[in-house]
């Protein structure tokens, strides 16, 4: 680590259980982020700002007016733009000593789980079910850890599912496909600006923390938030034995 590397995470240098070799792991670690938008905003944002050395991040969406509300990554003069380079653009502005590679186009599952071979952690920030169950697949294949966030109106949840250990639930387990209720967006029903920095902002953390194995994370947990009364959650989530994706 440089010089101006020391002082730039000194804050987090300082802190138990990342110190000097908790940074320089992280600086050397590569985030895989699907989504740049409600939640993929903060989690890059955060992400960057803390030294992970190497993030991927995708959107095949174009940034529009109605995003601006709460896709804090993106601004006035990005609407037009694709929302992941508009997010590499932010992100080099931030941190321009980490490597930002940003994914325009509509990948397939295949082309996921190729660039997924190469990364240490995937963040689930999509908002549809087909990517969350097609990640859940990718990490439980590669035996690498997932953080999964969503949110919707006023209501939020966070987990994580950490696929280095067998005995990990997976998010099949959680929400089993078939059951899902795809009318769930939040072009449709809103969604409350702060609530995705919420979601996002844990969803970062806890990539942190299951990068540098720091105290407890959401694996296994699904923490549910309420903004409207603000009221905090965590249930836990048991292994469906039937599970087809992870039994
Ligand atoms: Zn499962």
């Amino acid at each position: 680590m440089e010089d101006k590397d020391l002082e730039r995470y000194s804050r987090h240098i300082l802190l138990p259980d990342i110190e000097f070799e908790g940074q320089n792991k992280l600086l050397q670690s590569h985030c895989l982020i699907i989504g740049a938008g409600g939640l993929g905003s903060p989690v890059a944002i955060y992400l960057a700002a803390s030294g992970v050395g190497e993030i991927t991040i995708c959107d095949f969406d174009e940034v529009d007016l109605s995003n601006l509300q709460r896709q804090i990554i993106h601004n006035e003069k990005s609407i037009g733009k694709n929302k992941a380079e508009s997010a590499k653009i932010a992100i080099k502005q931030i941190n321009s000593n980490i490597k930002i590679r940003s994914i325009k186009d509509q990948l397939n599952f295949s082309e996921v789980m190729a660039l997924a071979k190469d990364v240490d952690i995937i963040v689930d920030c999509s908002d549809n079910f087909d990517t969350r169950y097609s990640l859940n697949k990718i990490a439980f294949d590669l035996k690498i850890p997932l953080v999964s966030g969503a949110a919707i109106k006023y209501d939020g949840q966070v987990s994580v599912f950490d696929f280095r250990s067998n005995i990990s639930p997976c998010y099949n387990c959680l929400f089993p496909e078939g059951n899902e209720d795809q009318n769930l967006k939040c072009s449709d029903h809103g969604v409350f600006s702060p609530l995705v920095g919420l979601v996002g902002s844990i969803q970062a953390g806890e990539v942190i923390k299951v990068l540098l194995d720091i105290g407890t994370s959401l694996n296994g947990r699904l923490l549910l938030i309420n903004n409207r009364d603000t009221d905090f959650k965590i249930l836990k989530i048991q292994k469906d034995s039937l599970c087809k994706i992870c039994a």
